[in-house]
């Protein structure tokens, strides 16, 4: 038996960051001893057992010398079994039982490995594909459950691994001229946005309708107050439908970030359709900002990035949930701290917020049978007011359709309306390319009240009287600006008009300050 060294390549994922971990086994002379160095966790120190045992299943018995294996760079922790696979096949080769393992030294192993030899799919599979590519790696051998989500990576080859017993029949193979075998290529390639939910489903509710055209030109975050059975929720599900696609750098971005919430094998496809996410008002503070004990797993705002997060019945959200939004909503980007790590996870979302009028939802004063005392009322909107809503720039009321309005002409399709989108966002691009704003939904209130971009005051007179008279405060004014720029280039005006800006405070009637 050769006793000596073995090599190959893993990464190590910190939130979404990869690094690249290079995985060297030494085998020598010596007591029993098989120990794993460079900060692993326990699920990775554990990795000895596993690897004994998955070996044996595969017809090897690993020698019983003295093993030691080193994850280097050693500054970054190791965190879970996915460095099973790696170890054994860097241990195999120190060992002389896998021949061919030079070749492995330049190939990327990720998987876990069960007592009977099998390859266990493993979460962030794809941002450490991602990151092993841009680091010059061709070759990544990784669980079959996994083979979709790392061939959406360009530039490298996945081989897919059932067994350990696989993985070592390669490189013998190779070690005769023979290559990996690689994964066969995904039988649909559908990298493009899907068909699902139509705006021209939406019966009536033009104003809710012409809101949600405004958010997702602008970017402009949504309150839809109603009572229940409305369709605020079908409203909000068709907003993603007439949001820009995302690029395929986006897109890589956003199923990255799935890769470590949903189970191996459930992506395959690169979904171009902004996400839409929908966490349930009794949610945690972790389930929807991020967290978990190990590995911190992104929440619901990060799994929202870059399309929308819908909190229905928002008012019976947790305050502290509420409260957490608050920082992403700033600066685009959520920071976990524990005591050995911080995170951060991007979390660069649309907010839309539905609420019913008031608690019993049959809406006060509207003649209804609401039930609700006024304290009650106020009780329930003072729970979303404050910073939150100051971020909210679109408040409107959804009422209930009246039959009158299933006479009407089908409502535009989100194709439409996605292509006035696209090209309002176009103007955008334009105008804010000097500040760091996509959006005028991202454009502070002071950038849009001082020259050049202060409207004239024959424009804003409207506004300007509300503010004047106490109806409107600063925040508010700065949102109807906000918007009125936003109906301005839905409109094709390069600059709003006073009609943009009566808009704008029309599309405010549903706001939840207790009347
Ligand atoms: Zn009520």
């Amino acid at each position: 038996m050769t006793l000596g060294l073995g090599r190959t390549l893993s990464v190590a994922l910190t939130g979404l960051d990869g690094t690249l971990v290079d995985v060297e086994a030494h085998v020598a002379q010596g007591l029993p001893h098989f120990a794993i160095g460079g900060v692993p966790d326990t699920a990775c120190a554990q990795a000895p057992d596993r690897v004994r045992s998955a070996a044996v299943s595969a017809g090897f018995h690993v020698p019983t010398h003295r093993i030691t294996v080193n994850l280097s760079r050693a500054s970054f922790p190791k965190r879970g079994a996915r460095f099973d696979l790696p170890i054994a096949v860097a241990v195999l080769t120190a060992a002389g039982l896998l021949r061919g393992g030079a070749l492995a030294a330049e190939v990327l192993h990720l998987g876990e490995l069960a007592l009977d030899g099998r390859v266990r799919g493993v979460r962030g599979v794809l941002p450490s594909v991602l990151e092993a590519a841009r680091r010059g790696v061709r070759h990544v051998v990784v669980p079959l459950e996994n083979v979709g989500e790392a061939q959406l990576v360009d530039g490298v080859t996945v081989h897919g691994a059932a067994t350990l017993r696989d993985v070592v029949g390669w490189y013998a193979a190779a070690e005769h001229g023979a290559p990996l075998p690689a994964a066969p290529a995904p039988s649909v390639v559908r990298d493009e946005a899907r068909s699902g939910p139509d705006l021209a489903d939406v019966v009536g509710q033009p104003e809710a309708r012409l809101a949600l055209e405004l958010a997702a030109t602008g970017g402009h975050h949504l309150l839809l107050s109603g009572p229940p059975g409305v369709g605020k929720t079908m409203l909000a599900e068709r907003l993603v439908t007439v949001l820009p696609p995302l690029t395929r750098e986006e897109a890589l971005e956003t199923h990255a970030i799935r890769s470590l919430t949903d189970g191996a094998g459930d992506i395959g496809d690169l979904d171009r359709t902004p996400p839409f996410v929908a966490p349930h008002h009794s949610s945690s503070v972790a389930a929807v900002a991020g967290g978990g004990t190990g590995v911190v797993v992104p929440g619901a705002i990060s799994r929202a990035h870059r399309g929308v997060l819908f909190l229905d019945e928002a008012p019976e959200f947790k305050g502290s949930v509420l409260q957490v939004l608050r920082q992403p909503l700033e600066s685009g980007e959520v920071v976990i701290a524990r005591a050995r790590q911080v995170v951060r996870y991007p979390a660069r979302f649309l907010l839309v917020l539905a609420a019913n009028p008031c608690p019993c939802g049959r809406g006060w004063g509207k003649g209804l049978e609401c039930t609700c005392r006024p304290m009650e009322i106020r009780a329930y909107a003072g729970r979303l007011s404050g910073p939150l809503l100051d971020r909210v720039d679109l408040q409107v009321h959804v009422p209930p359709v009246r039959r009158a309005a299933f006479a009407d002409e089908t409502g535009e399709s989100s194709e439409v309306v996605a292509a006035r989108v696209a090209s309002a966002r176009g103007a955008q691009r334009e105008r804010w390319a000097e500040g760091a704003w996509v959006t005028n939904g991202l454009v502070p209130g002071h950038v849009l009240r001082r020259p050049p971009f202060r409207l004239p005051a024959a424009t804003t007179a409207l506004l300007d009287r509300q503010l004047d008279s106490g109806r409107l405060t600063l925040r508010g004014y700065d949102r109807v600006l906000r918007v009125a720029w936003s109906a301005a280039d839905l409109g094709g005006r390069s600059v709003p008009d006073a009609d943009d800006v009566a808009m704008g405070l029309s599309l405010r009637t549903g706001e939840l300050v207790a009347a």
